[in-house]
């Protein structure tokens, strides 16, 4: 997980920034479709849920389910949309 440091603080409300960088979270998606690994990043601000996103290798649509609590991902499981 990476923190924003102290640089940021001109002009953005620093609260607003770090509790909106903390939720992002980076995972790997596998490919149902290639098989290939690639990173990508979660919302986790809202909890579990599911989203589809496109195969950085291939470009077809994965569905990304996902479990997690707001900052820390538990498990995330790639499926053909
Ligand atoms: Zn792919």
């Amino acid at each position: 997980m990476t923190r924003r440091g102290s640089s940021c603080s001109d002009g953005i409300p620093w609260r607003a920034g770090i509790q909106k960088m903390d939720y992002i979270v980076e995972v790997r998606i596998e490919c149902p479709y290639c098989g290939e690994t690639f990173p990508s990043t979660l919302d986790t601000s809202q909890g579990s849920g599911r989203t589809i996103e496109d195969c950085a290798v291939c470009c077809r649509p994965i569905a990304i389910d996902y479990e997690c609590e707001p900052g820390e991902v538990f498990s995330v499981q790639s499926s053909r949309a």
